[in-house]
């Protein structure tokens, strides 16, 4: 509860009719006074799909990675200009997946980052630690340097366009997921060092975790007091259960 973003990551998945599906299901389950923001991050193909559903309320939508570069001779990438025509709000920034298989080092993270604030996107930056990490005792060294790195070039103004996300890469998609208490930890501490590199503007980040999030889960991890919500994979693609997510955060 008290939950205020919960983006949903389609990753390589879904197609037009669950754009269709999902926007109705989310509109039919929203209350008149909802708090709770929902963004569905679909492939790229599907965006425009999504913004032509998705013009009410509290829904928006997200893109699941961008190119720092403004245009040019990169072919297969997506520039910043290209989402913001589309109407596309969010972006998600160094998932594991893409920094394990696509290159999306420290430094791409940041030049991705600076890039997307600056030009008035909400970048939601993941962080997290994998199995060796958290067993080695490394969890908040990892995430640190990823904070470190990702948020070096940002002014105040920028950060006010940050989402985080801490998602231990030993809970995507393993149905293991971080206790209530482990992910709080966590959280407290990305929080501190929020406030401590950006003040006030860092006390508002909002800062989301994700891993193995379910209906079943989610109301207990979004009752810590530094989790403002979720970043959702596996589970949004399914309607019910998405819906029963979102509700869950409010
Ligand atoms: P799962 O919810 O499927 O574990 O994926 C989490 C994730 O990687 C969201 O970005």
């Amino acid at each position: 509860a008290n939950a205020s973003l919960v983006i949903g990551n389609w990753k390589m998945n879904g197609n037009a009719a669950l754009t269709r599906s999902m926007t109705d299901a989310l509109r039919s389950a929203q209350q008149p006074t909802d708090s709770v923001k929902v963004v569905v991050c679909p492939p790229f193909t599907l965006l425009g799909e999504l913004t032509r559903h998705c013009y009410y309320d509290n829904i928006a939508v997200g893109a699941q990675n961008v190119n720092a570069n403004e245009n040019g001779a990169h072919t297969g990438e997506v520039s910043i200009e290209m989402l913001k025509e589309l109407g596309v709000e969010y972006v998600i920034i160094g998932h594991s997946e893409r920094r394990a298989m696509y290159g999306d080092s420290n430094d791409v993270v940041a030049a991705k980052t600076a890039a997307a604030t600056a030009a008035g996107l909400q970048a939601v930056l993941c962080v997290g630690e994998d199995k060796q990490q958290r067993d080695d005792d490394k969890t908040w060294h990892v995430v640190e340097q990823q904070l470190q790195a990702a948020c070096e070039q940002l002014s105040a103004e920028q950060a006010t366009k940050l989402v985080v996300a801490y998602e231990p890469i030993w809970a995507i998609g393993t149905g293991e997921t971080a206790t209530p208490a482990q992910a709080e930890q966590i959280h407290a501490q990305i929080r501190a060092w929020l406030t401590e590199r950006f003040a006030a503007v860092g006390e508002k980040i909002e800062i989301l975790y994700g891993g193995s999030v379910k209906a079943d889960n989610a109301a207990e991890l979004f009752a810590q007091q530094h989790i403002d919500g979720g970043l959702i994979g596996g589970a949004s693609l399914k309607e019910d259960q998405f819906v029963a997510i979102v509700q869950a955060a409010r």
